[in-house]
């Protein structure tokens, strides 16, 4: 089965990507994780993505197709994919289609997790990740059990996103609201959009997921 996880930033998608990655075998193809491995590589692709990911504006359309085309032709996705961060725009999805199309692949959901505005800054600005092994805290709503020291891995290394900040969070709202949105009537109207109450527990939130997976499965 293939998906999009849509939703602001901080909604919850890359949590609910690596819960269904366990659940289901799918793999979580996050096209924000990819550019920023581009701009921690050096290469020119990173180099010209970095700036405008540090602004909170989206990279051109061009670059991002250009990974997922070559990344959804590696043969894990052949298990099913969730597509987390992508498309962001209404010529992403267009394009996601054609090439869907031309690799003879189906597009089985489109889940949309509703969260408040309000709560995003917060969710976002304390969000910190293992350096060793990835696994997501956040400073209010999931510490480590011990201060410091991952619960997975052990690591006393942990980082945080460079555009996690409260400045940079209202400029990715703003093009999650005026470039992204508009792509919900796109899904709608082929009869493949979902929501999910984005605002509820981790646990709630899959399960809903897992619901409206269940139901696409037929
Ligand atoms: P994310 O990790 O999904 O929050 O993405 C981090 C940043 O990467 C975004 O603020 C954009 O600058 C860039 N980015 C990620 N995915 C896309 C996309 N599909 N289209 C354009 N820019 C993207």
């Amino acid at each position: 089965m293939n998906i999009i996880l849509l939703g602001p930033p901080g909604a919850g998608k890359g949590t609910q990507a690596k819960l269904l990655e366990s659940s289901r075998g799918m793999v979580q193809l996050s096209t924000g994780d990819m550019l920023r491995a581009e701009v921690k590589s050096g290469s020119a692709l990173g180099a010209r993505a970095k700036s405008l990911m540090e602004a909170g504006e989206l990279v051109p359309d061009d670059l991002v197709i250009g990974i997922i085309a070559n990344r959804i032709d590696e043969p894990d996705c052949r298990n099913g994919f969730i597509l987390d961060g992508f498309p962001r725009t209404v010529a992403q999805a267009e394009a996601l289609d054609q090439m869907l199309a031309e690799k003879k692949m189906d597009l089985d959901s489109v889940i949309e997790m509703k969260v408040d505005d309000k709560a995003l800054t917060a969710r976002i600005t304390g969000r910190f990740t293992c350096a060793a092994c990835g696994e997501g805290y956040h400073e209010e709503f999931k510490r480590p059990a011990k201060d410091g020291v991952c619960d997975k891995c052990g690591s006393t290394e942990f980082s945080r996103r460079k555009d996690d900040n409260a400045e940079t969070v209202k400029s990715r709202l703003a093009a999650y609201h005026e470039q992204t949105a508009p792509i919900l009537p796109y899904y709608e109207k082929k009869g493949l959009l979902r929501q999910v109450d984005g605002m509820a527990s981790m646990e709630e939130v899959s399960r809903q997921i897992e619901a409206v997976l269940d139901e696409a499965a037929g």
